[in-house]
C-alpha cells in the first residue's frame, strides 16, 4: 500500500530533486517576523514542549488558569488541563474592553458590491443578541447547531454565538447537496439548523433553503430551523414559514438583550465539529476543543501568518472549511485584527475584483488556495498590475500542492509591489492550523511546503514507522500531539484511534511526503482513496455511494485525474443495472444526481459508462488500474486482477 502510494508520486519526487531554485525571503519581512529565529524556537520547543505551549497559552485570556499543560494517554491527549475559558470572549470581549472597541473586526463585501462593517462593539452586540436568542430556544452547552450559510457575517455571528453559550457548531459548506447536509445533521444530532435562504455566486442566486427543507423533513430531532433571509431586515413584513419549528434569524432576536453571559468552558470542551471526507463514505465529524484549539490558532495567526492587530487580513476561503474556522474567525479575531471577507468567486464579475478590493481596503496579508492562484494566473498579470498592492506583503497558500510555476507567478505579480513573500503551508481539517510551512526567516523553495513549524514534531516514515532517508518518499506522520489537533471523531472514537494505528505511536496524516537534505518537506498527495479537488477533500467512496443511490446504477468506481486548474478532477466509471439503456441524457442525469446529493465540488467532470470494472479476485475495485489506463501509464502488478 505505502510503496504503491509513494511510487505514484515518484515522478514528482524526481522533478523536485532537480529544481533547486529558491526565492530569497526579503530581509525587511524577516526582520519583523513574529519568530525572530525559527531555528532557536524549534529547538526550545523540542527541548521542553510543555514550557513552549504554556508560553503560547498566555496569548489568550483564561477565566481560570490551567493546572497542567498536557496529559497524554495516546491516542488520547488533553491540553491545558483544568483551564476554563470562552472562545467568543477571546475573539470579542477582550477587544471591546480596549481602544479596539470601534475598530473594524469584520468587513464583508457581497458579490453585488454590498458592504457591511462590523466593529468589535457591533460584533459584541450581534453575537450577544443571537446567543440569547438561541438560549431562549433552549439551546445550551453541548447542544449541536448545524450552520448552512454562505460567507455572510451572520454565519460568523452564528458560530461565535454558539461558542458564547457553549453550543457546538457544525458548519456545513453551503455548496454541499441535500444528502451530504442530511447525513451530517443526523450524525451530529443537531437540535437546531441555522441557514440562509440563498447564496450568490457568479451573478446567480443559489437557493439553499430547499436543501434544508428536504434534509430536515423527516428529522424530528431537529427542533428549530432559523432562516437568515438575505435582503430582509428587522421590521420587514413577516414571511410564511415552512413549519412550526421555523423562525426568522432577525425575528428570533426581537427583544433579546445584547449582553450574553458567556458559558464557562473547560479547555477540553468541544468548540465545534467539522465534517470531512474519509475513505468509507460516511461523514467524519472532526471534533476540536476549546483551549488547545484557541491557543494554537491564535499563536499561528501571529507566528505563521504574521498577522498583527493593525493588519487587514483577507482569507478567500469559506466558513465551511477548516481555514474559515481557524483563519477567518477564531485566529485573527482572537488577536484583534481586521478580517476582510467577500462572498462569491475571486474572478467574478471580472479578474480585477480581488485586486480592486485589496487596494480599496488596504489588505496586508492574504490566505488563498493554489487553485485560486492558478485561476488568477490564467487571467494574466494585467489585473493585479492595475492596482496599488503595495501593502500586500504576505500570501499564504494551502490545501493542495502549490506548483512552482504558480508560486513564482504569484511572487512576481501579487506581492512584487510590496517586495513581499508567497508562502506554502500544510495542515488539514484534523489539525486546525499549519504544521509545516515557510517562514519569512528562511528562503522559499517552490514546490516544497517548508519546514516543521516550532512545536511540531514531524517525520516521514516507511510502513514500519522507520524514518526514510532524505530524498525518499514516505508517509507523513506527527510524532507528538499538538494542542490544535482533533480529539475524536464525533460518535466514533474507534475511527479516531485509526489515525494512530497505521504507524503506532504516531498520527498518520494520510499524505505522502519527501524531505530534502536541508529539512524542507514537500507534500505530494494522499496515500488513500481521497481526492483533492481545488483544495477540497472528496472521498472516492462518497461519490461512489452517491452514484449507488441512483436507480440506474449497479456499481461505480471513481478516480482523480490531474487538472491544470483544480489540481485534480473527478472521473467516474459506471456500470448500469441490467435493462437500463445507456444514453447521453442518462450521463447528464447521473452527474446532476451527484450535484444535488453532494454538491458541485464532488460532481464528476467526466462519467464513462462501462460494462464491467476491474476487480481483484476478492471483489475489490482496482482504481489504480483505471487511473493508469486513463493516464497511459504502466498499471503495475496486475496478478491480483480477477479478469
Ligand atoms: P482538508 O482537510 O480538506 O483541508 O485537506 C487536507 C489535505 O489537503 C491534506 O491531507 C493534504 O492532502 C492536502 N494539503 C493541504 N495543504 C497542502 C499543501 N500545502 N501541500 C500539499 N497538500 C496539501
Amino acid at each position: 500500500m505505502v510503496a504503491d502510494a509513494v511510487s505514484a508520486h515518484q515522478a514528482a519526487i524526481d522533478a523536485l530533486a532537480r529544481d533547486e531554485a529558491i526565492i530569497a525571503a526579503p530581509l525587511w519581512l524577516a526582520r519583523q517576523a513574529y519568530l525572530p529565529n525559527d531555528e532557536i524556537e524549534r529547538r526550545q520547543a523540542a527541548a521542553d514542549p510543555d514550557a513552549f505551549w504554556a508560553e503560547r497559552a498566555r496569548l489568550i485570556d483564561w477565566i481560570q488558569p490551567f493546572e497542567q499543560v498536557s496529559r497524554f494517554d495516546l491516542p488520547r491527549h488533553e491540553w491545558f488541563v483544568g483551564g476554563k475559558l470562552n472562545a467568543s470572549v477571546n475573539c470579542i470581549d477582550r477587544h471591546v474592553m480596549t481602544e479596539r472597541r470601534l475598530k473594524a473586526a469584520l468587513i464583508w463585501v457581497g458579490e453585488n458590491g454590498d458592504e457591511q462593517t462590523y466593529t468589535y462593539a457591533r460584533l459584541y452586540r450581534e453575537v450577544g443578541r443571537f446567543g440569547n436568542a438561541l438560549r431562549k430556544l433552549g439551546v445550551g452547552k453541548g447542544d449541536r447547531v448545524v450552520v448552512y450559510m454562505p460567507l455572510v457575517p451572520e454565519g460568523i455571528i452564528t458560530m461565535l454565538a454558539c461558542a458564547r453559550i457553549g453550543a457546538i457548531h457544525s458548519v456545513i459548506f453551503a455548496g454541499m447537496g441535500t444528502q451530504a447536509l442530511k447525513s451530517r445533521i443526523v450524525d451530529s444530532g443537531a437540535k437546531v439548523v441555522v441557514c440562509s435562504d440563498v447564496g450568490y455566486r457568479r451573478g446567480k442566486v443559489i437557493p439553499l433553503k430547499p436543501a434544508v427543507d428536504e434534509a430536515v423533513r423527516d428529522l424530528t430531532s431537529v427542533q428549530h430551523v432559523i432562516v437568515h433571509r438575505r435582503g430582509s431586515r428587522p421590521g420587514d413584513a413577516p414571511v410564511e414559514h415552512e413549519s412550526e419549528r421555523e423562525h426568522d434569524f432577525y425575528d428570533v432576536q426581537d427583544g433579546r438583550a445584547i449582553h450574553c453571559i458567556p458559558e464557562v468552558m473547560d479547555a477540553e470542551d468541544p468548540l465545534f465539529i467539522l465534517y470531512t471526507s474519509g475513505t468509507t463514505g460516511t461523514p467524519k465529524g472532526v471534533v476540536h476543543t476549546t483551549g488547545g484549539y484557541l491557543v494554537g490558532v491564535t499563536y499561528l495567526a501571529r507566528a505563521f501568518f504574521q498577522i498583527g492587530e493593525r493588519d487587514v487580513y483577507w482569507s478567500t476561503s469559506d466558513i465551511g472549511w477548516i481555514v474559515g474556522h481557524s483563519f477567518i474567525v477564531y485566529g485573527p479575531l482572537s488577536i484583534g485584527a481586521t478580517v476582510f471577507i467577500r462572498e462569491g468567486v475571486p474572478d467574478y464579475p471580472s479578474p480585477d475584483v480581488t485586486w480592486e478590493l485589496c487596494e480599496r481596503h488596504g489588505v496586508d496579508v492574504m490566505f488563498t488556495a493554489p487553485t485560486t492562484v492558478r485561476m488568477w494566473m490564467s487571467h494574466g498579470a494585467t489585473a493585479p498590475a492595475k492596482y496599488d498592492l503595495s501593502r500586500l506583503r504576505l500570501i499564504a497558500c494551502a490545501g493542495e500542492p502549490l506548483n512552482p510555476e504558480a508560486h513564482r507567478w504569484a511572487q512576481a505579480h501579487l506581492v512584487g509591489q510590496a517586495n513581499g513573500l508567497v508562502v506554502d503551508n500544510w495542515w488539514q481539517t484534523e489539525i486546525a492550523g499549519p504544521v509545516l510551512g515557510t517562514l519569512p526567516t528562511f528562503d522559499v523553495r517552490p514546490g516544497k511546503v517548508g519546514k516543521p513549524l516550532p512545536g511540531a514534531d514531524v517525520a516521514i516514515v516507511d510502513s514500519s514507522g522507520q524514518p526514510v532517508p532524505d530524498g525518499v518518499g514516505g508517509l507523513l506522520v506527527i510524532r507528538r500531539p499538538l494542542p490544535y489537533m482533533l480529539r475524536t471523531i464525533w460518535g466514533d472514537h474507534a475511527r479516531y484511534e485509526r489515525y494512530w494505528q497505521a504507524i503506532p505511536g504516531c498520527y498518520s496524516a494520510g499524505d505522502v511526503a519527501v524531505r530534502d537534505r536541508d529539512g524542507y518537506v514537500a507534500v505530494l498527495g494522499r496515500s488513500d482513496d481521497v481526492l483533492n479537488i481545488a483544495g477540497h477533500r472528496i472521498g472516492t467512496a462518497d461519490v461512489e455511494a452517491s452514484l449507488g443511490r441512483h436507480a440506474a446504477v449497479a456499481e461505480s468506481a471513481v478516480i482523480g485525474l490531474p487538472d491544470p486548474l483544480k489540481g485534480e478532477r473527478i472521473k467516474a466509471f459506471v456500470v448500469l443495472r441490467v435493462g437500463i439503456e445507456a444514453s447521453p441524457g442518462l450521463v447528464a442525469s447521473l452527474k446532476d444526481h451527484v450535484r444535488s446529493d453532494l454538491g458541485a465540488i464532488a460532481t464528476p467532470s467526466e462519467l464513462e459508462l462501462r460494462t464491467s470494472l476491474p476487480k481483484t479476485r476478492s471483489g475489490k475495485i482496482v482504481r489504480r488500474y483505471l487511473k493508469a489506463q486513463e493516464l497511459g501509464e504502466d498499471p503495475g502488478d496486475l496478478s491480483t486482477l480477477a479478469d
